[in-house]
């Protein structure tokens, strides 16, 4: 799973340098899969329920699952989120980033940062013996502390030899106990943060997730083993 993890984050640091004015998701996407394929591994959202990318490209108000589209072109001051996962070796990796575009403004500057921030806040709790509240608690606090909403829509996963396994992982707190974290657990926390509300809606292309008052959405992944010696980001260097 780390070896997974490492072809997706090298996938979004490599993007890095091409999220510039003037580029198009596309591009983007096809870059992301390119990479993925000489690494030997199979992008993991292609075809997944349909979607039609490798890549997700949100741009701005676009919480999630934005589709990559030649039409897309980045502007300065715009704001990305790309989430790339593949398979490799039968096992998943999952990971996300929010990068600027350009010059940035202030509050999508701290948006960022803070959204950031409750990723790593998050993975501090991945604890043996702590549940998955505790995680779900951090981001929520931190978050909220700066006056910003988490969604409620969507929300983490465990990542094995499926993308999408149990439990949930909210980053908000949820009524009743949750889970409690055991060694060989693997967790995609994945925080997704929005200046205004936490309410979205879909777009009619059946994927793009926006924020309902169209305010700036941040969302950061990584995919975190539980062992017996804290938490293990399989998905660092990011
Ligand atoms: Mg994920």
């Amino acid at each position: 799973m780390e070896e997974a993890n490492q072809i997706v984050a090298q996938t979004l640091c490599m993007l890095k340098e091409y999220i510039v004015p003037g580029v198009n998701t596309l591009y983007l996407d096809q870059l992301a899969e390119k990479y993925a394929r000489k690494s030997n591994a199979i992008p993991a959202f292609k075809g997944y329920r349909g979607f039609p990318g490798s890549l997700c490209v949100s741009v701005n108000e676009q919480v999630v699952h934005g589709i990559p589209s030649r039409k897309v072109i980045l502007k300065d001051g715009d704001i990305l989120s790309i989430d790339f996962g593949v398979k490799y070796k039968g096992y998943y990796g999952d990971a996300a980033i929010t990068v600027p575009v350009g010059s940035i403004s202030d509050n999508a500057e701290d948006l960022l940062k803070t959204t950031r921030e409750s990723l790593y806040l998050a993975i501090e709790k991945v604890v043996v013996g702590n549940r998955i509240s505790d995680i779900s608690h951090a981001v929520q606090q931190h978050v909220e502390e700066k006056g910003y909403s988490v969604v409620r829509q969507f929300v983490g996963h465990g990542i094995g030899q499926n993308l999408h396994e149990s439990p949930e992982i909210p980053n908000y707190k949820r009524t009743g106990r949750s889970p409690k974290l055991l060694p060989g657990m693997v967790l995609a926390i994945e925080p997704m943060v929005n200046i205004g509300t936490y309410e979205v809606k879909i777009l009619k292309d059946g994927w793009t997730v926006v924020t309902a008052d169209k305010t700036l959405s941040a969302h950061f992944e990584h995919s975190v083993a539980v062992t017996e010696d804290g938490p293990l980001i399989l998905s660092n260097g990011l």
